[in-house]
């Protein structure tokens, strides 16, 4: 009965951003029409299409691309491919996409998509494939004026490489390289942006060092602990190192890791790359027992893995200061409310990864106007818009009296709201 009751409390990640929405809405009396467009995506895509395999096999792949509202720009977000990827994923990820992108105030709508696979079953070619096929079958339903995707959870510069060359293939030649920027997080070499790729994890350490500025703490010598050591977990600890703070614990896919001496982040990055992406092996570190991690003695926690990791089964072991949402949808609504109720402070994910689709934003640019920016310049024109966008939230959290998250979200409806009230509803 108990464990019954358990589940029947788990949310899914879109009734999750959902209850953020409606919290917010509620208290920022957002117009009534406004609130009924924005409480559904626009468009949801659903493609199954059939791929060759190495062995001469043929297999049919479903993947999805779900575009949350367009009011303020382009569709803009990542792809992922995991094996939770499905319609409520896509719906909740692109919704809270709209709301990042417009918090960030920069002239793009969300999207979000993927497809339902395990990267890790297949070979290097096949990844290849699955990716081209995927793009042809989205065909205009991206575009670099409509719908510009990027990376995600397993998803690499590479791949976004072969999304930008599949999708050029398809235009007619002298139309072909006006087209770059269908998608960005490409490689340097092939239209990416310097920096695009350690983004995301120095946009999660700048909200973390505007948490320590605003609470009048140093991070030298601060212990944390991150959940997931890809793409954010690995260079937020980078960054976190950079500024003095001790990494004693990593989860990811394949185990848990301590050292209450610290692990380099630079040395188990190294070690990850001959191992599969896998930290399980890691000899500088104990291991320990998955169901401990959230539980471990730390001052900050960085999820930086998937959604839905802390919940009302584990919100209450939680001994950091401050959880930094590296992740998209890290914490649920209970255990939210868990985290508030312990004044751990939470610094939400559409401000605190937001460091992605603002770098990302300058990729799009970049390309669109034939300019090379450096990566100095990349990461100082960065952190000016993430402590604007800090500000603007703290601003909102005393105005409506209310949490980060939720100062967060009115802000970035806010945008939205005025816009539709500026234009109207066609016809
Ligand atoms: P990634 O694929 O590079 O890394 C994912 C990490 O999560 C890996 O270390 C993997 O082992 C770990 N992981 C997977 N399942 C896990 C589980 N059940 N328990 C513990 N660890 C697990 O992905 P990423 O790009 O670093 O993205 C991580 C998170 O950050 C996602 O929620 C993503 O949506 C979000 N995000 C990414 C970006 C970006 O620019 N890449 C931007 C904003 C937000």
């Amino acid at each position: 009965m108990k464990t019954i009751e358990k589940e029947a409390k788990k949310m899914g990640m879109y009734e999750n951003v959902m209850h953020q929405f409606n919290r917010a809405a509620d208290l920022m009396d957002l117009n009534p029409s406004v609130r009924k467009i924005l409480a559904i995506p626009n468009t949801e895509i659903v493609v199954n299409f059939p791929v060759k395999l190495d062995d001469g096999s043929v297999e049919v792949f479903k993947g999805y691309r779900v575009q949350h509202n367009n009011a303020l720009g382009p569709y803009k977000g990542g792809l992922r491919y995991h094996e939770t990827v499905d319609i409520d994923a896509a719906r909740a990820l692109a919704t809270w996409m709209t709301w990042k992108t417009s918090l960030a105030g920069l002239p793009y709508g969300g999207g979000k998509g993927g497809v339902q696979i395990n990267p890790k079953n297949y070979s290097t070619a096949e990844l290849e494939r699955i990716t081209r096929r995927f793009t042809y079958a989205l065909g205009d339903n991206i575009g670099p004026e409509h719908d510009i995707p990027a990376p995600d959870v397993n998803t690499t510069p590479q791949m976004m490489a072969w999304i930008a060359d599949t999708y050029m293939s398809t235009k007619s030649t002298n139309e072909r390289t006006k087209h770059a920027h269908v998608v960005t997080g490409k490689p340097v070499g092939a239209g990416g942006l310097e920096g695009r790729d350690r983004a995301t994890g120095y946009g999660v350490v700048v909200g973390i060092k505007a948490w320590a500025k605003h609470k009048g703490v140093s991070l030298k010598g601060k212990r944390y602990i991150v959940q997931g050591f890809g793409n954010v977990g690995y260079w937020a600890a980078t960054f976190m190192k950079q500024n003095g703070a001790i990494l004693v614990g990593v989860q990811d896919a394949s185990g848990t890791i301590y050292n209450n001496e610290g692990i380099d982040p630079e040395a188990l990055h190294n070690f990850i790359g001959q191992n599969g992406g896998m930290i399980s092996g890691y000899i500088d570190a104990t291991v320990m027992p998955n169901d401990l991690f959230f539980g471990m003695d730390c001052d900050i926690m960085i999820p930086a893995a998937l959604g839905n990791q802390i919940t009302a089964d584990n919100a209450d072991s939680i001994k950091a200061m401050v959880v930094a949402e590296g992740a998209n949808g890290p914490v649920d609504v209970p255990a939210n409310d868990i985290l508030i109720a312990k004044n751990i402070d939470i610094i939400p994910d559409i401000f605190c990864n937001s460091g992605g689709v603002i770098a990302s934003y300058f990729e799009w640019l970049q390309n669109r106007n034939g300019e090379l920016w450096d990566l100095q310049e990349v990461l100082e024109k960065l952190e000016i818009k993430m402590n604007n966008s800090f500000k603007r939230m703290l601003d909102a959290a005393e105005k409506y009296n209310t949490d980060w998250r939720t100062a967060a979200f009115i802000e970035a409806i806010a945008r939205v709201e005025q816009a539709y009230l500026q234009r109207g509803i066609f016809p």
